[in-house]
């Protein structure tokens, strides 16, 4: 058989680590596994992330998180490099108008990227995130292998505050990411950064087994410390009648309210560490141990400002707000004053959990929305989000179930293939199809494409059937 690994993907790689992912891989018990991934961490790469690490927990140490005049030196070092930056910067003492600055929003992602990208950089190692959320609009969020990599001192840190050791060892799995959807990649791998510990994502819907008991078994068998996902995941686990503990669940890229955070910790019987992180930006805050509604600003170098929507000015503590952030540590992606479009209020102060960084408690505005099809069975919007995405000339798209049986789907398209008459017909056909064998037999689905293109962060999906049969219960 093909190597599961190899040096091209997994530079560092050992052979006693191989040697348990293969055992792990080939589990009697395994899902259909769809791809593999490899690390891509190299020496260069590996020292980079060492030496972050090791400046990262010395500023958890210190208290020594950014603040406007910090992160002046960041936005300097950019200026010379990033032709994005001199020009929003052109004529501005960035030290006494920093509220002048522009902010940056997701749009100019989308048409700025170019002058974006810091000049003169290797751009051999680029790695394009598949771009994911609750939003409409795809996305470009170059990365490196070498930011990607800091996920791991990060993730690690945060585990760690609630009593988890991660355990550097190729036979230990350090985390299982579950997913419910459809159709997703599916893989394992080892990661160079610890230690050759485990890490896999499965997809537990029960297309990916080959057995109903054999997901059940998987876990049991593979023991992860830690279980991350969304929401959704987590709930459909809870649904399927999973019986696994492990030692933290993280809970990523949805809101959690508080209530599924509780269920959540009865039913897995231990500690529920929320993780606000967005492809752009890397991983942005982690609920604290002892006030879980409040998150702490999680990375040494990222300045977070909370922004009056009015004003545009910094909000006093206490007031709601939009996150800003600057900074990060991807050499493709240098953020200024990026809109992340969530809402949040900020606090500062020593907090008794011990990270005495700054604590966002986030506005509900993620919470997650599901769809029913036409049997009544929920359907993941990300099998949604997933036939759209891949039209390159969709730009924004907008889907509601408004009836049992009915769905609008609104799209922002490229305007060539809207001049091409002929080739939008075929294409419309194309997506009512896969649209419809997703929703169920009878579904009825409307495609219009006067979509505004806004760069706004609007909603992508919404279930105004099931708000009305709620209201009318
Ligand atoms: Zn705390």
């Amino acid at each position: 058989m093909n190597k599961i690994l190899d040096f091209a993907t997994t530079p560092l790689l050992r052979e006693e680590w191989e040697k348990e992912l293969v055992n792990l891989i080939h589990s009697k018990y395994a899902p259909k596994w769809n791809a593999k991934i490899g690390d891509r961490i190299g020496e260069d790469e590996y020292q980079f992330v060492k030496s972050f690490q090791n400046e990262f927990l010395q500023a958890k140490k210190d208290a020594n998180y950014q603040t406007k005049e910090s992160i002046l030196l960041f936005i300097e070092v950019f200026r010379n490099q990033s032709e994005f930056f001199r020009s929003r910067l052109f004529g501005l003492n960035i030290s006494d108008e920093y509220e002048s600055i522009p902010l940056t929003n997701r749009d100019d992602l989308q048409t700025n990227i170019t002058a974006i990208i810091p000049k003169d950089l290797d751009l051999s190692k680029m790695v394009i995130n598949p771009t994911s959320g609750t939003t409409g609009k795809p996305i470009l969020a170059p990365n490196h292998p070498k930011s990607i990599g800091c996920y791991v001192p990060l993730i690690e840190y945060s585990v760690e505050k609630f009593g988890v050791k991660p355990i550097h060892s190729p036979k230990s799995t350090f985390a299982i990411q579950l997913c419910y959807q459809e159709k997703t990649i599916e893989y394992a791998t080892c990661h160079s950064l610890a230690g050759g510990a485990k890490f896999a994502k499965i997809n537990i819907h029960p297309n990916s087994w080959r057995k109903p008991s054999d997901l059940q078994n998987f876990l049991i068998e593979s023991s992860p410390q830690i279980l991350t996902g969304d929401p959704y995941a987590f709930e459909s686990a809870m649904k399927m009648g999973i019986q696994y503990k492990p030692e933290a669940i993280q809970s990523t890229a949805l809101e959690l309210t508080p209530a599924l955070r509780s269920k959540l910790s009865d039913y897995f019987q231990c500690p529920v560490i929320n993780f606000y992180s967005l492809n752009e930006t890397g991983p942005i805050a982690y609920s604290c141990p002892i006030h879980p509604e409040w998150m702490h600003i999680l990375p040494h170098d990222l300045y977070v400002e909370v922004l009056s929507k009015d004003t545009g000015f910094p909000v006093p503590s206490g007031n709601m707000g939009e996150i800003v952030v600057t900074g990060g540590r991807n050499p493709y992606l240098p953020l200024l004053r990026y809109k992340t479009g969530d809402l949040g209020e900020i606090q500062f102060g020593p907090c008794l959990c011990g990270d005495h960084f700054p604590r966002l408690r986030l506005l509900s505005g993620r919470k997650s929305v599901y769809f029913q099809n036409t049997n009544g069975d929920t359907i993941n919007p990300i099998d949604v989000g997933r036939i759209l995405r891949k039209k390159p000339f969709i730009f924004q798209f907008q889907v509601e179930q408004t009836r049992k049986d009915e769905w609008e789907c609104r799209l922002s398209l490229e305007t060539e293939i809207i001049k091409d008459e002929f080739q939008w017909e075929i294409e419309k056909n194309i997506l009512h199809k896969e649209l419809k064998s997703l929703f169920g037999e009878n579904s009825k689905v409307l495609i219009s494409t006067n979509y505004p293109l806004d760069g706004k962060k609007q909603l992508a999906y919404i279930n105004s059937y099931q708000i009305q049969t709620e209201a009318n219960k």
